[in-house]
This record gives C-alpha cells, structure tokens and sequence, in this order.
C-alpha cells in the first residue's frame, strides 16, 4: 500500500503538464496548409513495419455534463453522426493511401464525447469502414469509451462483432446528490447492467473511470462510491482530480452554485483516501491518476517496460504512430504533432475542399524528441537507466543532462526518486508525483505559467 504523506503533497502540489505529450499541445502552432506535418506522416511510412494506433473521435452527447472538459458536441439528432460517418469516410480515404499496406494496426480506440451515441448500424458502418482500409495484428486491442446511459444490448454485440475486447465507463460518482448535481444521474444498477452486457460478451478489460472533487463529494461520500465500484470488480480504474476551468469550459460555473465544491484540504483527503484504499485492495498505482489489478495488461505491460503515454492517457502498446481521425483528434508520427479542427464546421470544410482538416501541431527537433523519450520513460517505465539511454542517444547521457539531474536532488531528499551511479528510479511514493520528475526534463516549462492543471 502506498502512504500518502500530504505534506508532500501540498509541497509539490505545481501547475505542471500531464505529458500525454511532449512538446505539450500548448507548444502547437498553426500551420499555413498540412503539408510539413502531413511530410512527416509520409516518411515514417518508409518503415513498412511501423505498428498503427487509431484513434476515432466521436464527438456526439445527447446531455452535457456540468464538469466536461472533452471536446463535444451536444444534441439529440442521431442523424448527425451519419453525416460525421460521412465525413470521417473522406478523412480516411485522404490518409489511408498514404499508409502502407504490411502496416499493422496493433490498437484501435473510440474517444468522445459518447461512442456509443452511436447506433449498431453506425458502429457496424465505421468498423467497416476502418476494416476496408487498414488490417489488423491478430492481437490487436480493440477499446471503446462507453457511457452506460447511453448503451443498449444491441450495441454492445455490435462492438464486439467489430472486435472490440476493451471497454471504459464513465462513473464518476454513485451518489445522487452529486450526480444531480452535476447533471449526470446515472443509478448504480444502469452501470452494473452495462458491466454485465460487456462481461458476458467477452470483454476482457473494464475501466471504471472516477472524479474527485466535485460539489458535495466529502470523504464519506466518497468511500461509499470507492467501496461500491469496487464491488463492481474492474480490471482498471483512472480517478481523476476534477479540474475547474470555468474560463475554458463555461458551462462549469454552474457547478460553483450553493459553494458545494470541495474545499484543497477535502480533495487532499480524498487523494490519500483514493490512493490507499485501492492500492490495498489489490490495484496497482500505474501512475498519473491510473490503477490496474496487477494481473491487468496495463500493469503488466509496465512490469515489462512497453507502457507508452498518449493523448488517450496510459496505453499498452509502445513505439506505434497514431493515426486520429474526427474533430479535435490529435495525430503522432516520431517528429511531428498534427491536430484536427476542433469543431465540425472547419472539419466538414476543409474535408469538402478535399484537404486534410488539421492545421494545427507541431514538428519535433531531435532534441525535442529526445526529451520526450526520457519523459516517457519516467511516467511510463518508472526509471531513467543511463547506459541505456547513453547507448540510445550516442553520446553521456549523465553529463549531457547534468543540469535536469540536478534538479533531482530535493525530490531524492524527499523520497520521490532514488538516484545511483547507474540511473534514476521512481519509489512508491514518487508514483504521485510523476508529473513533478517530469518536469525536471521539460526545455520549455515555465513555473509562473497557469497554462496547465494542478496535481491536487
Ligand atoms: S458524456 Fe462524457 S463527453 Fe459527454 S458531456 Fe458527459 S462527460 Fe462530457
């Protein structure tokens, strides 16, 4: 079981990046036509052996969450995801010619918004769709984000007949208050039902998603919740401290009615309450919000260093290119960054011009890429081995990055990292502060910037 001690977490509680990539999407630019970013997708297709990852965004909620900070687009007009199918059947034809035929896709993920906001037929049209254009490594993971008050039986059979053997649900919190509150009800029984379909249709891994610090959650109410999602029995879980960005995401001043937000001191309860409770109860800490039963291919994957950190948060298969398609979705070759439009509009414009709809990302330096590397490293693999990355890069890795190692030195004092001759290795306890190690490594943070969230 991890101990949390608050006073460390109160010490390292920073506004740093949650490195889902590296530069951070803050560090994109616009771009004048896709054409340097889409160069970049053109030469790593010379590696006819480069694995795929897709990704889909599915933009669609029938109602909005007070608390959303996803790229949406609410309505209760089925009709509007046949057009968006339309539209994603030009995006693939643009891109997938440029994508080698021997490239096997080894992941496939449906985002949102709601995924299953799709009906059968929709979800059997972009199966379809994706099967016609790319083919898949015999162990491909197949994984969708489910919403389980917007899920029939039917569905469920429908992404299993396209293959998909991994599922995670929204929770967010069992209790009513707080559902109510923040515009979500969704009883228990609705979630264990959706639990059931997907059990006995053969998914293999079930996360369970959690937010902590939403209006009238207390650490009491909050055991109850912890105690009956574990009685659900998930493979995984990610629990996310809410982040209030009113100035981003208007619709969460709502939740700032009757000041029932949770106060710092009750979130960092909740944080240690969180932490303890699950990983004494069998879940391993994966590290940034993230818990898997160590028989779980996510904890297993990190036992085996093949973790990788991308835009969908942790994922099991390391070194792939991901290809997204859909508004808002982001793109990553090894030297490049390529971002969708963020709203229909554009992405339905630019697709009628005939022209890849992202304008929007980033091309790497070496240098660049090196950091992310050793980024990666730290919030997936736990540990920085010099020879290795000495090996990796060609020349000292030690005394290339002594400045960065020597900002180590307090977090090694406070029990967050032990540093040796041969490398660095992140403790139990440095888990919770993946982001504060880092950050230690980023050529471009800036502690006055208010640009990222906080760890509490
Ligand atoms: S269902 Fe999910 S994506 Fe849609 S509004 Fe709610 S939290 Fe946001």
């Amino acid at each position: 079981m991890i101990n949390v001690n608050l006073d460390l977490v109160r010490k390292y509680d920073i506004s740093a990046p949650r490195y889902t990539s590296y530069p951070t999407a803050v560090e994109f630019r616009d771009f004048a036509t896709p054409a340097p970013l889409l160069a970049h997708l053109d030469r790593s297709n010379r590696d006819a052996t480069l694995p795929l990852s897709l990704y889909f965004h599915l933009p669609f909620c029938e109602t909005l969450c007070w608390f959303c900070g996803c790229t949406t687009v609410i309505t209760l007009n089925h009709q509007s995801s046949d057009t968006y199918l339309d539209y994603l059947e030009k995006e693939v034809a643009l891109l997938a010619p440029r994508v080698h035929r021997d490239r096997k896709v080894v992941q496939l993920h449906y985002g949102g918004g709601t995924p299953t906001f799709f009906q059968p037929p929709q979800l059997a049209r972009l199966a379809a769709l994706i099967r016609q254009h790319f083919s898949f490594a015999p162990e491909a993971e197949l994984s969708v984000e489910v919403d389980p008050r917007r899920l029939s039986h039917a569905q469920v059979v429908a992404l299993r007949e396209s293959g998909f053997n991994r599922a995670s649900l929204g929770v967010q919190d069992f209790n009513p208050q707080v559902q109510e509150a923040v515009h979500r009800i969704q009883p228990r029984a609705m979630t264990e039902q959706a639990i059931n379909w997907l059990r006995a249709e053969g998914f293999t891994s079930l996360n369970l998603d959690l937010i902590y610090g939403l209006p009238y959650q207390t650490v009491a109410s909050f055991t109850d919740t912890l105690e009956q999602v574990l009685e659900l029995n998930p493979d995984r879980l990610a629990v996310f401290s809410y982040a209030h960005v009113p100035w981003m995401k208007p619709a969460q001043k709502i939740l700032e009615r009757e000041s029932a937000l949770p106060p710092p001191e009750t979130k960092l309860a909740m944080l240690k309450l969180i932490t303890e409770t699950l990983t004494s109860r069998g879940y391993v800490y994966i590290g940034m919000d993230h818990f898997a039963k160590a028989t779980d291919e996510l904890a297993v994957a990190q036992a085996a260093r093949t973790l990788q950190r991308n835009f969908q948060g942790y994922s099991t298969r390391a070194g792939t290119e991901i290809l997204a398609f859909g508004i808002s979705a982001i793109s990553q070759t090894p030297h490049s960054y390529r971002q969708n439009h963020k709203t229909l509009e554009p992405y339905y414009a630019a697709l009628d011009r005939g022209e890849v709809p992202a304008l929007r990302g980033r091309e790497l330096s070496e240098e660049d890429a090196r950091r992310r590397d050793i980024i990666m490293r730290v919030m997936c693999h736990l540990q920085l081995d010099y020879a290795a990355l000495s090996r990796e890069f060609g020349f000292d890795f030690a005394a290339r990055y002594a400045t960065e190692l020597a900002r180590l030195a307090p977090l090694a004092a406070d029990g967050l990292v032990e540093i040796s001759a041969g490398g660095v290795r992140v403790t139990e306890l440095g888990r919770l502060f993946l982001r504060n190690i880092a950050v230690c490594f980023d050529a471009y943070y800036a502690p006055e910037s208010k640009r990222h969230s906080r760890t509490v």
